[in-house]
């Protein structure tokens, strides 16, 4: 039987994280009965075991609720769509904005707004949908619902009364919630006998049906046995299985306009398969595809390689893999004169980074080397051409270049106000231009700033939490590319470059990075039987140096007069401690140094 498109709410949960979106969407799943209590377990939706660990959201989901509202009888169709909660993915929060009619923005009561609050803010109003504020965790002895409230009524401009209250965790305000979606939130517009319109805001991947496309039908209605075609990758499919999320997937005969659910069209590859993109039916097309599509663009590239070089083909194998669930990440094959072959990998972000990293040891158990991280650099040539660069092995001669340009964010900074001083001292040690400051309550300020996303992808914000208590919370947007006097900097030991160590960074920055390299190399080197020198250079101009002094090693020496088993036990170790060295030039460097090195960023 079809549902109305008046009783159907689609919506999501935005939140700071932490403020209790996961537990929220526990609750209301839990009162419209969607799961029994035996598979009820915290934070549901969050399926992924990293999910769990970090308490993030990594992908969105949708799922379909029932609920029978008291005041007219009606039972109404509630989708609530998840959506990521980092910034790396907002791409993807937007797409599943676009999916909704409304939002629940949601607050911690003992936190007050924090950066991600605002950003969400905007985002949500920016795709028109009705925003409903809930202050959430009242029950917390140190709550503070009245001044979080008075902060929200401000930044939303509502009056107090728009505020619902509740706690997510002893589920307080629920019914209360669940009647503002159904009052507030507009049901869907859209017809199901126009051409099909239906919005892929999110994919994924099962090893035996292929890419499911997490759909929102805008117009039309689409069946099993259907043949569509898809705007942006300019392809036809059949639709195999159309259905809705509950806890799993469950067939329907038809998604109408109105209605969010998954189709399973036989793709194979989730390349072929872009989130953003329209569904129509490649018979009767729709004149038009829905707005908003773009092709998710790496902002942060970084070499790969295997720390055993005989594991690369595993290293190939376990990336291919990742990309089958994972459509963002890029790679190819690189090499490096230390490191061996790898690959070079783009991420949508420093999370996104961390993550793929973590998989690949977690899921393959793979030892991997990272070199330090790199954002994409706009070259321009005297004679007008302009190069995307991620690679300080493709940095250019500098005699040809009229300018070069580095990627801008436009941020935000959430903080009690004791924090403006250290807060403005960090973000000028990181070229930060300040835009403005403006009071969320009278302790609590909002510091907006244009920063280069090369200097936040060292520990900024770790520097941050640090110099504020844990208190600043921050968020940002790509905000363009702006003209940047950036260098290559070159590690040389002994005159050869360690291209490993090579970076791509603003002017300023050159001689002190240089220096600590420099430092901590020296103290990671075992001496050598001549000396070696460490020097840190720009192009010709070295600009830090300091040398190993040269010293005669005999390890066996130490085992004199010991017994034979201990000396074959040494020897075996240096055996395979050999393996492991890498050569620069003609000194050997052990692998270690180069993971320690590239670990600690400064
Ligand atoms: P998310 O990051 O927004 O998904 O936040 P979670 O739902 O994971 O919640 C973060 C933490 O806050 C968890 O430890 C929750 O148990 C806790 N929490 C969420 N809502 C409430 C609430 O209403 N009251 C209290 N006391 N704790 C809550
Ligand atoms: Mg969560």
């Amino acid at each position: 039987m079809p549902v109305k498109t008046e009783n159907i709410r689609n919506f999501c949960i935005i939140a700071h994280i932490d403020h209790g979106k996961s537990t929220l969407a526990d609750r209301l799943l839990e009162r419209c009965h969607t799961i029994s209590t035996k598979d009820m377990k915290e934070q549901v939706l969050d399926d992924m075991e990293l999910e769990r660990e970090r308490g993030i959201t990594i992908r969105s989901h949708a799922i379909r609720m029932e609920y029978t509202y008291n005041k007219d009888g009606e039972t109404y169709i509630l989708n609530l769509i998840d959506t990521p909660g980092h910034v790396d993915f907002s791409y993807e929060v937007s797409r599943s904005l676009a999916a909704c009619e409304g939002a629940l923005l949601l607050v911690d009561a003992s936190q007050g707004i924090e950066a991600q609050t605002i950003s969400n803010f905007w985002l949500a109003l920016d795709a028109d949908l009705t925003i409903i504020p809930v202050t959430n965790k009242i029950d917390l002895p140190h709550a503070q619902t009245d001044s979080t409230t008075a902060q929200i009524m401000e930044l939303m401009d509502v009056e107090d009364s728009e505020v619902l209250r509740c706690s997510a965790k002893s589920g307080i305000g629920i019914e209360e919630i669940l009647a503002a979606v159904i009052e507030r939130i507009p049901p869907p517009s859209g017809t199901s006998e126009a051409p099909l319109k239906a919005l892929i805001f999110n994919s994924d991947y099962d090893k035996y049906r292929g890419v499911i496309a997490y759909v929102r039908v805008f117009e039309g209605t689409v069946k099993k046995g259907d043949k569509v075609y898809m705007f942006g990758t300019d392809s036809d499919w059949e639709v195999l299985e159309p259905g809705v999320f509950r806890l799993g997937k469950i067939p329907v005969d038809d998604l109408r306009a109105g209605e969010a659910g998954y189709l399973i069209c036989g793709i194979k590859d989730v390349h072929e398969l872009k989130v953003g993109d329209t569904v129509t039916h490649a018979a009767t097309k729709a004149d038009t595809p829905l707005p908003g599509y773009k092709e998710p663009k790496p902002m942060v590239f970084s070499g790969m390689y295997p720390e055993n070089p005989d594991h690369y083909n595993e290293l190939k194998d376990a990336i291919e893999r990742l990309t089958l669930n994972d459509s963002a990440i890029t790679f190819e094959p690189d090499t490096s004169v230390s490191l061996g072959f790898g690959f070079r990998c783009g991420f949508l972000g420093m999370l996104h980074m961390e993550i793929v990293q973590e998989r690949l040891d977690r899921e393959y158990g793979l030892d991997i080397i990272n070199t330090l991280p790199s954002v994409v650099y706009n070259i321009v040539y005297a004679d007008g051409r302009t190069e995307f660069i991620n690679n300080p092995a493709h940095f250019p001669d500098l005699a040809g270049v009229q300018r070069i340009e580095e990627p801008i964010l436009k941020a935000q900074i959430v903080s009690p106000n004791e924090y403006i001083g250290a807060i403005m001292k960090l973000t000028l040690e990181r070229r930060g231009i300040h835009i403005r400051t403006e009071y969320l309550d009278p302790t609590r300020v909002n510091m907006v700033y244009e920063l280069p996303l090369s200097e936040i992808v060292y520990e900024f914000y770790d520097r941050l939490k640090s110099v504020t208590r844990g208190y600043a919370s921050f968020d940002y947007e790509f905000d363009g590319y702006r003209e940047a006097d950036v260098i290559k900097l070159e590690i040389l030991i002994n005159g050869e470059p360690v291209d490993a160590l090579s970076t791509i960074l603003h002017k300023s920055k050159a001689e002190p990075i240089g220096r600590v390299l420099a430092s901590k190399l020296k103290k990671l080197i075992p001496r050598q039987m001549f000396q070696v020198a460490i020097q840190a250079a720009i192009g010709s101009k070295v600009i830090a140096r300091t040398n190993i002094k040269a010293l005669r090693k005999n390890v066996t020496a130490k085992c004199y007069g010991g017994d034979i088993t201990r000396k074959r036990k040494l020897l075996e170790k240096q055996k395979e401690g050999k393996k492991r060295m890498k050569s620069v030039g003609n000194v050997r460097i052990p692998q270690e140094a180069f993971l320690a090195v590239l670990k600690t960023d400064s």
